[in-house]
């Protein structure tokens, strides 16, 4: 194992979009394969297509693209050299029933007739019989029909009959099956919990708990990550590999911790109503026509989402948040997974994006904020754009709440903040706001600095604090009561539209005062 050359596999089933968890699994797996100089495989687990869901394969490809967590092999990353990546092509090739026929050589699985009424009936016995967990297993398989409690001629009749059949491992009663898990440490499960897994379904098709053991082996995989939820069906597969023959070849497994719900109450649901997106990219279910939406277009960073997911249930040991993949890549290891569940925090996770936001260039953040200005139907200046962006991204989680804060820098208001006219409106501000108008019309140059200075000299003349006028002020040219520095405003709009705007609001909040009280 040691001289294994590190290879992690990312093995979903399309059954659905891809969810945030399903996203970690992928994350925690690329994270350690590149830190290792090691493979991450996409595998395509779609062997039962009754669960096939249209569109998820592609869905999954394009969240692994949009987060950066790129495959170096696999289904839509270029064929490596295990090729097929798709179960339901490896199938066809007839890889999984070899296997299968292995395990049933060797007595370690068998052949099962039972219908489904049959088993039905069994569960009831069962449970009248207070059994809690009723389960397929070494005491209850010896009152059902199959190749090991029927005679080698009744098996042969029905097989020749085609009589559906199913093939189950043969787990042994009362044995210790001990396994490793890099982030739980050892596991230790008495064979008599286990239950005789279905590996071949009656349509041939091979079942999870056989099908991901043998590509597992098939293509050299080095390391197992996946969901907790997993765990419970890890002593089967070890007692898989060991029928086989190929206990050194299984993989060392991890379990990751559950994601919780904010509160910590149970598993996070892709319902979640936090109002924080549950899945990478927007997702349409065709059969039930679910909506979900995506973290890309409600306008999170990958980088953002990366950092916050990578944060989900590992830790690096310091106090440092931020880590770009690189970072990540650098700092991870398995032993600071947690064991227990995860808290998802949806505050959090828009403080990600927002310090993600702070750090991007004004150039990069006009980019992208152009776009939303066009669909507004506005046009401007790049080197405007930038220095919009340069204020706005200080109070900002996302680029979409540019134009809602700051819709203002680009047209002038038409509506002035009732609440700090009525409270700050009154002849002497109403004769500042006058004063300071003209003074600015003084100016050659109109720079943040040579504005607030005329701005308090003005104030101070008239005798008024810079802080009984100043709300007032911005809202004479913003038409609301806060938001970025103010005197950066004033610059960014310049000399002749702020005295166009203070003109503007000289003439037109008397008159609002006026409609508003003789109405
Ligand atoms: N196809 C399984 C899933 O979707 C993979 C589990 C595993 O990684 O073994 O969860």
């Amino acid at each position: 194992m040691e001289n294994r050359r590190v290879r992690l596999r990312f093995a979903p089933s399309p059954t659905g979009g891809l969810h945030m968890g399903g996203v970690r699994t992928a994350l925690f797996s690329y994270l350690f394969a590149k830190k290792h100089k090691g493979d991450f495989i996409l595998r395509i687990e779609d062997t039962d297509q009754t669960r096939y869901v249209n569109g998820a394969e592609e869905y999954i490809i394009n969240a692994l693209k949009w987060c950066g967590i790129e495959p170096n092999e696999g289904v839509g990353f270029g064929d490596g050299p295990y090729a097929p990546y798709r179960q339901s092509e490896r199938k066809e090739k007839g890889i999984y029933a070899t296997y299968a026929q292995r395990l049933i050589d060797s007595g370690h699985a068998y052949y099962a007739f039972d219908t489904a009424e049959e088993l039905d009936a069994m569960r009831k016995r069962l449970e009248a019989a207070k059994v809690v967990a009723p389960q397929y297993n070494a005491v209850t398989r010896q009152n059902m029909r199959n190749s090991l409690t029927l005679s080698e001629d009744e098996v042969k009749k029905l097989m020749d009959a085609k009589t559906p059949y199913v093939v189950r491992l043969k787990v042994p009663r009362n044995e210790e099956i001990r396994f490793h898990d890099i982030i739980r440490g050892w596991v230790v499960v008495n064979s008599s919990q286990v239950d005789d897994k279905v590996l071949l379904k009656s349509d041939g098709i091979p079942a999870y708990h056989l099908a991901h053991i043998v590509d597992d082996i098939e293509m050299q995989v080095s390391h197992a990550v996946r969901g907790e939820e997993w765990l419970p069906s890890a002593p089967s597969h070890v007692l898989i590999y060991r029928y086989l023959g190929l206990e050194e070849k299984m993989p060392l497994l991890a379990h990751l911790p559950l994601i919780l719900k904010p509160d910590g109450n149970g598993k996070l649901s892709k319902r979640d109503k936090s109002g924080i997106p549950m899945f990478p990219l927007d997702w349409y279910d065709e059969r039930t026509g679910e909506k979900y939406a995506g973290y890309r277009e409600s306008g999170f960073f990958p980088e953002a989402f990366i950092n916050m997911l990578g944060m989900l249930g590992w830790n690096p040991g310091t106090t440092q948040e931020i880590f770009s993949l690189d970072e990540l890549v650098e700092a991870f290891s398995f032993e600071r997974v947690n064991k227990s569940g995860a808290k998802f925090d949806p505050e959090k996770t828009k403080w990600f994006n927002q310090q993600y936001l702070r750090k991007k260039s004004d150039a990069e953040l006009a980019s992208l904020f152009l776009t939303v200005l066009t669909e507004n139907g506005i046009s401007a200046e790049t080197a405007f754009v930038e220095h919009a962006c340069r204020l706005l991204k200080e109070k900002a989680y996302f680029v979409h709440e540019f134009w809602k804060e700051g819709s203002y820098l680009f047209v002038t208001p038409t509506n002035y903040d009732a609440e700090v006219i009525k409270k700050r409106w009154n002849e002497k501000a109403a004769a500042f706001i006058v004063a300071v108008t003209e003074a600015f019309k003084n100016l050659n140059t109109f720079t943040a600095a040579e504005t607030e200075t005329v701005f308090k000299a003005t104030a101070e003349a008239q005798g008024l604090g810079a802080g009984q006028v100043m709300q007032l002020f911005r809202v004479c040219i913003s038409g609301v009561g806060g938001g970025p520095a103010l005197f950066e405003i004033v610059e960014l709009l310049g000399k002749q539209e702020i005295i166009k705007r203070l003109e503007k609001a000289s003439a037109s909040i008397p008159e609002r005062i006026e409609s508003k009280t003789t109405n």
